[in-house]
């Protein structure tokens, strides 16, 4: 045998940069010793915290502002490059959704919504996805995070991006749903396919993943996997274990549904005991994980009994594998809980021990009376996960994963078309094409000034121009509006 042998699951496309060497998923037990700490970059749309669902809805961005100051109370902006992403245009969202969709959120309003009614059917917005002021621009703010995020890691500029605005995983290519309007979810994955064969995306939001899920139901180069609440009472009412993709897809989705009440114990064995097979099985290239911190104790939706640790050890285990990730946010009703997760888990991300006395920062009222990272939020509703169930439930995923063994090599037919492509215009900012070219930024402001750039991107700057400039020119037809997965 040729000391070049190929590996059957990854594609020869000349058009991908061949990262097979690089990024080859393992358990735990064997990891390298990484060489330093990840890079990580940070992304927070300025004034996304500032909207308004509406006084009664239990959606607050201001949460995310919440959350950005006690990670920069935390002073974790030392720990990683903070970036301002540009809003995602129109034409990027139209890469998933419908164009008559992102045109009504962009005409919509709370002035002209009277007469806009049968359009409120079409596009299901009522009392969970109300018109607010300013509606268009808050989704053209958290999917350019999220955008943002898939093109630095895409292009190999950082190893872990943050995009706590993101993550909203219900919204549909035609509608809205669940407090969601824009799928950014969905538009990152399809960024990150343009370069990786396959991505994996993890949900431990404590509703059910169905927008990502759906849109890509029939593809086997994306593996869903969502840990949820599985009820019928329940929304959106999807995920149980029989979901499982179809055509191409199937085997490709997979559902971990949930009782109240699931304790840290249980949720994070379960967790390992399920992500760690799906991970040395299917082998992603790049792994995005929707953080929802609804799945909480003491939320205002949600009814499982998770501390912010547990949570936060999930994302732990995730970066343990050493992929290329993207962490983004989704659910979270209780606005405390919410911020102080977050900022654990960007501490979690960062490699940085936070202390449990929270910082001073300007929302300080809204810690009390503990002013802890750590807050007690669990124990207040019964487990009604039994020992039995639980092990049901692993033995049925562990069963499915066998599939995954058999599913023929991925083949990279399909060539997503170039986001970024379709922006050749004044849209489209010089540092955006220099990062595309490998001697620039990804396209945003950073917020942090130009004495903070890391190493990272001091090299990238010099860059030797091998494979990276290969990847840049070798990319598909630019443009091309048409997506098949
Ligand atoms: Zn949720």
């Amino acid at each position: 045998m040729s000391a070049l042998v190929d590996y059957p699951t990854f594609s020869d496309s000349p058009f991908f940069f061949d990262r097979r060497n690089l990024h080859i998923a393992q358990p735990e037990s064997a990891l390298m010793q990484q060489h330093s700490a990840p890079s990580v970059s940070y992304y927070f749309p300025k004034h996304v915290g500032n909207y308004h669902y509406g006084e009664r809805h239990p959606m607050r961005p201001h949460r995310l502002e919440l959350t950005n100051n006690l990670v920069l109370g935390y002073g974790l902006h030392e720990k990683m490059a903070m970036y301002n992403p540009r809003r995602a245009t129109e034409d990027e969202l139209c890469e998933f959704h419908d164009e008559d969709y992102i045109d009504f959120l962009k005409r919509v309003t709370p002035a002209n919504a009277q007469k806009l009614t049968k359009d409120y059917t079409l596009y299901n917005i009522g009392d969970d996805c109300p018109v607010f002021h300013d509606l268009f621009s808050f989704c053209q703010q958290y999917a350019g995070g999220t955008l943002a995020a898939a093109r630095k890691l895409s292009q190999g500029g950082t190893d872990i991006a943050i995009n706590w605005s993101g993550g909203l995983h219900h919204a549909k290519k035609g509608e809205a749903s669940g407090f969601c309007y824009v799928n950014d979810i969905v538009l990152g994955i399809l960024e990150l396919l343009r370069y990786h064969p396959r991505v994996l995306y993890i949900d431990i939001d404590i509703h059910h993943g169905d927008g990502v899920q759906e849109a890509f139901y029939l593809s086997n180069r994306v593996l869903t996997v969502s840990f949820h609440k599985y009820a019928a009472d329940f929304f959106p009412g999807t995920g149980n274990l029989s979901e499982i993709g179809a055509n191409l897809g199937k085997h490709f989705a997979l559902n971990v549904p949930l009782h109240d009440g699931i304790d840290d114990e249980s949720y994070i064995s379960l967790f390992k005991a399920v992500m760690e097979p799906t991970i040395t099985t299917f082998r992603p290239d790049a792994i995005v994980l929707q953080c929802g911190a609804d799945s909480l104790g003491c939320d205002r939706l949600g009814t499982f009994n998770l501390s912010i640790a547990a949570h936060g050890e999930c994302v732990r285990f995730i970066k343990t594998f050493g992929l290329p990730l993207i962490a983004l946010g989704g659910g979270g009703y209780r606005q405390s809980s919410v911020a102080r997760c977050w900022a654990y888990e960007t501490g979690v991300l960062t490699g940085t021990d936070l202390p449990v006395a929270l910082p001073q920062n300007n929302y300080l009222e809204f810690f009390g009376p503990d002013y802890s990272l750590h807050p007690p939020l669990s124990g207040h509703i019964q487990n009604m996960n039994s020992r039995q169930y639980l092990e049901r439930i692993r033995m049925s995923i562990r069963e499915k994963l066998r599939y995954l063994n058999g599913a023929p090599s991925v083949q990279m037919q399909e060539i997503p078309p170039d986001l970024q492509g379709l922006l050749e215009s004044e849209e489209r900012k010089k540092e955006e094409r220099d990062e595309e070219a490998h001697n620039g930024m990804a396209g945003e402001d950073r917020s942090d000034g130009p004495q903070k750039r890391n190493e990272f991107y001091d090299t990238e700057v010099g860059g030797d121009g091998s494979g990276a400039g290969a990847t840049a020119a070798g990319l598909g037809p630019r443009g091309k509006k048409t997506i098949r997965f």
